[in-house]
């Protein structure tokens, strides 16, 4: 079996936990307790300080906004450049996911706008909510089919399970 490392960026409370957890255990965590809350944000600072080394580690992007935050939609930009400039080639295996769709109401990004994003970046683009579960599973699996596409024989196969860097 492959060793999968999938980096998932975007900005704080677009729901880049609320999605991997969603896939990897089924359940949706609606409130976390505010002293572990703030512990693991803290973890997560202190790993943004170290973006360009994990960028470099990984083999897939899940970039994500919250459809229902549109400062969050420009936060993912930079980003994007980011990862292009640390791994120096366009065509890294990436998706865009606008999340939290059952939010419907509150909706700041149209679809369309996330749409024209991913076009302008050839890569896939996808509304998810965490919280129902929808297109969950099939973002995990076309970032994998991604990688799989653009894969490389590297010799370091070999290894069992999944790994998900936040
Ligand atoms: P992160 O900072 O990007 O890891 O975001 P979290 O996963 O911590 O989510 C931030 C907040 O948004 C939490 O209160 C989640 O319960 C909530 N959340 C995450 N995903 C969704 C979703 O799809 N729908 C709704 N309604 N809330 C979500």
């Amino acid at each position: 079996m492959r060793e999968y490392k999938v980096v998932v960026l975007g900005s704080g409370g677009v729901g880049k936990s609320a999605l991997t957890v969603q896939f990897v255990t089924g359940s949706f965590i609606e409130k976390y307790d505010p002293t572990i809350e703030d512990f693991y944000r803290k973890e997560i600072e202190q790993f943004a300080s170290m973006r360009d080394l994990y960028i470099k580690n990984g083999q897939g992007f899940i970039l994500v906004y919250s459809l229902v935050n549109q400062q969050s939609f420009q936060d993912i930009k930079p980003m994007r450049d980011q990862i292009i400039r640390v791994k120096r080639y366009e065509r890294v295996p990436m998706i865009l996911v606008g999340n939290k769709v059952d939010l419907e109401g509150e909706r700041e990004v149209s679809y369309g706008e996330g749409k024209a994003l991913a076009e302008e970046w050839s890569c896939p683009f996808m509304e998810t909510s965490a919280k129902n579960k929808a297109s969950v599973d099939e973002l995990f699996a076309e970032i994998v089919r991604q990688m799989n596409y653009a894969a490389q024989p590297t010799g370091d196969e070999g290894c069992c399970s999944a790994c998900v860097i936040l």
